[in-house]
């Protein structure tokens, strides 16, 4: 399969930019758009590396050119040359594994190796389910690096199986992907099925292939964990629950029962197989609801139910700077529509993974919502990244997270 991809080009390509992005460019900027290109000295093809000059002609960057994206050259290294092959990506790879040593591999084998631009290698992740590994592209100018991509990966971590995963961006960009598919195996034996993997001592399975990012959400590990302190003889209403992450993570923490709600019939049904996988949590009560959330919560209050903890880790409602408004209105409506089914003192458990809504704005809306309510938050703490999802640049913050006791 990646005999059909082209080798790189010899040929780099000499890039111009307005001040503006120079400056962005000397502060480490990743990203380079299309806007703010003055000067290209031919025709680039996807995946083609560039050279970005500054006004008096002296290096800035080099990166890998994408004609189909906004985003026109992604930066892989930042005021002084490289060539960009195999060893390079094995020593970003060796750097970002680092980095993930102090993760407790006896208990959890499954995590964030790259994190694209914030482990230096924009456009690309890499996350690790026990021994398959899962490469996800946000931009088909990877492609041509692939193979090369690939040789690092085995050096460094030896897998037993390579997934090939590509953004909808990506999918879109059809011309240069020569024929890869999103699922592909790039390396090893076959799929038979969902991969199995430990997340601190609980089993899970993730569709590496098919599941929504590459299969599971890594990134809420440690607000999984938290939620595990906080479930103590709690019935918990887990909204958005996906395959059941945080609904393992309460049962094992003593909660009496654990509600999971998603609109997602495949998720829930892993939620279920999750649970079986972990049979410990057998004796604790863990219904599925399946449909959407902001009709379901109105249904539950309206039939008089209430919960002793509420967790609410919706999906990224903005996409763009123009749903922000939406996103945070949304936002709003879930705040009012949990606390309306959360008993007096319950624990309120809230997430954002949407880069586009500011921390600050997100935690503001959570507290002014509630007390329109007349509910009071009182915090427990607020949360932000993982270890394994560095944050390296402005764009690169997302996820924020509030534990609190609602009056
Ligand atoms: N908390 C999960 C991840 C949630 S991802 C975990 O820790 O693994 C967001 C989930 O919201 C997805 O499973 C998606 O199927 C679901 N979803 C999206 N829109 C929804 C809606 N309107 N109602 C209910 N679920 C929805």
């Amino acid at each position: 399969m990646l005999s059909k991809i082209p080798t790189i080009s010899d040929k780099r390509l000499a890039v111009r930019v307005k001040p503006a992005a120079e400056r962005a460019l000397k502060d480490g900027h990743p990203w380079l758009f299309e806007e703010a290109i003055t000067k290209l000295s031919g025709d680039g093809r996807s995946g083609d590396l560039a050279v970005i000059f500054d006004r008096k002609k002296r290096f800035l960057a080099v990166g890998l050119y994408d004609p189909d994206s906004s985003i026109r050259v992604r930066v892989l290294q930042h005021s002084q040359s490289a060539v960009i092959n195999q060893d390079w990506l094995q020593a970003k790879i060796e750097a970002a594994a680092r980095l993930r040593a102090p993760l407790p591999a006896a208990r959890t084998t499954a995590y964030r190796l790259v994190h694209g631009e914030n482990d230096g290698l924009p456009g690309l992740v890499i996350d690790r389910y026990d021994n398959t590994y899962v490469i996800k592209l946000y931009t088909a100018a990877w492609v041509v690096h692939l193979r090369a991509a690939l040789a690092a990966l085995t050096a460094v971590a030896n897998p037993y199986r390579v997934v090939l995963r590509l953004s909808r961006g990506a999918v879109r960009q059809k011309t240069n992907l020569h024929g890869l598919q999103n699922g592909a195996i790039l390396q090893g034996v076959p799929l038979d099925g969902p991969v199995r993997f430990m997340e601190n001592g609980l089993i899970f399975e993730a569709d590496v292939a098919r599941g929504q990012k590459t299969g599971f959400f890594l990134d809420q590990r440690e607000n999984r964990a938290r939620v595990e302190e906080l479930a103590k003889d709690k019935s918990v209403l887990n909204v958005f629950a996906y395959t059941g992450g945080f609904s393992l993570y309460a049962a094992r923490g003593g909660a009496k029962s654990v509600l999971s709600l998603d609109s997602s019939h495949p998720a829930l049904n892993a939620a279920v197989r999750n649970f079986d996988l972990n049979p410990a949590l057998s004796p604790v009560r863990h219904p599925m609801l399946k449909g959407d959330a902001f009709e379901k919560l109105a249904e539950l209050r309206e039939n008089g139910r209430s919960y002793d903890m509420i967790i609410i880790d919706p999906p990224s409602f903005a996409k763009s700077r123009a749903e922000v408004d939406g996103a945070l209105a949304a936002y709003a409506r879930l705040v009012r529509l949990g606390l309306g089914v959360l008993e007096p003192g319950g624990t309120f458990v809230m997430a954002s993974c949407s880069s586009r809504v500011a921390t600050d704005d997100f935690f503001s809306l959570v507290y002014r919502t509630a007390r329109e309510e007349k509910r009071a938050l009182r915090e427990i703490e607020r949360t932000a990244h993982p270890l394994d999802h560095p944050i390296g640049f402005k764009e690169g913050t997302y996820l924020k997270c509030l534990f609190a006791i609602a009056s």
